[in-house]
């Protein structure tokens, strides 16, 4: 079987276009404060990538780089005065910081209203509970992927392997809002090929190159795979072998050009998604 290959990119372009459509027909722009504790080169080339997007968008972008060593209190600051500006309608903080900062506690400081990455426990409690909340952008993103291509979660099967806070969990609770029958492996999944052949949709979101093998594909298949690994020549792979498993696949996202794209693009619609929420029109 010839595999569709899902389009990341081009979706990701329908999308940021759709935004930059609305926010042009807006009076009062939508803002996105991005806040980088540290100087990660990682960190830095994704928050450039943000300014970008916004840029394309024509959403309103202020950044804070903060040094290494700021304090608890410093940072709880600068997130309350982005909590305070009408200007600003999502923070973005990256995550993780650095150890000598309490995580939850400088999450806890974020208006959920402005949790554009919806990192903060009352958007996820919403999103278990099924309200219409800021959701997660990469398991956001897998959906739109699936609705792009008229794959539709009700009363299939659907195997996430992952159960990280960002991305398995939420992704579950997403399927499983769509009426999907969910099961999450993780580590000590014991049996993880089984599960994995008994999927009509299958999410790796594993961090581990290589961890999905052509054989632990059903026929007919939807393949999403959200990870993004250094694959150890200078470029980038999923979890998924690909090629191995587009034998098998009705429908399977490469790496890079498909999740990656689309999780970056809906951080821009859930932008302006607070905005419209703030009564920007
Ligand atoms: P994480 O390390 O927090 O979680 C990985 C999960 O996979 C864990 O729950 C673990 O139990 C499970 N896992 C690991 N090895 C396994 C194995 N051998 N068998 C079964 N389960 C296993 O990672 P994360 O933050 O959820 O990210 C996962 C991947 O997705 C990473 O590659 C990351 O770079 C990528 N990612 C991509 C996007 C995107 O936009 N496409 C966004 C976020 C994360």
């Amino acid at each position: 079987m010839a595999a569709v290959v899902m389009d990341g990119k081009a979706l990701a372009a329908k999308i940021k276009g759709d935004v930059r459509l609305q926010v042009e027909g807006m009076e009062r722009r939508p803002g996105l404060a991005v806040v980088l504790v540290g100087e990660d080169p990682a960190a830095l080339s994704y928050e450039a990538g943000k300014q970008r997007d916004c840029r394309q968008c024509g959403i309103y972008y202020d950044t804070f780089r903060l040094p290494g060593e700021v304090s608890q209190e410093e940072l709880a600051e600068v997130i309350q005065s982005l909590n305070d500006r009408e200007d600003i309608d999502g923070i973005l903080l990256l995550l993780p910081l650095p150890r000598h900062l309490d995580q939850r506690r400088a999450v806890l400081a974020i208006r959920a209203d402005k949790d554009v990455d919806c990192v903060h426990p009352a958007n996820m409690g919403d999103l278990v509970l099924g309200m219409d909340s800021l959701r997660p952008c990469t398991p956001a993103g897998v959906m739109r992927l699936l609705e792009e291509y008229q794959i539709d979660p009700g009363g299939r099967r659907c195997v996430v392997v992952g159960r990280s806070n960002i991305v398995g969990k939420p992704q579950a609770m997403l399927l499983l809002q769509k009426h999907g029958t969910v099961t999450v492996c993780h580590t000590r999944t014991s049996d993880l090929a089984a599960e994995c052949r008994q999927a009509d949709i299958l999410v790796a979101a594993a961090g581990r190159p290589g961890l999905i093998t052509g054989d632990m594909v059903k026929e007919g298949a939807a393949v999403i795979d959200v990870s993004i690994n250094p694959d150890g020549q200078g470029g980038l792979c999923g979890d998924v072998d690909f090629a191995a498993a587009a034998e098998h696949a009705a429908f399977i996202t490469p790496v890079p050009g498909g999740v990656g794209p689309v999780t970056r693009a809906m951080l821009m619609e859930n932008t302006l998604r607070a905005a419209l929420r703030h009564g920007k029109r």
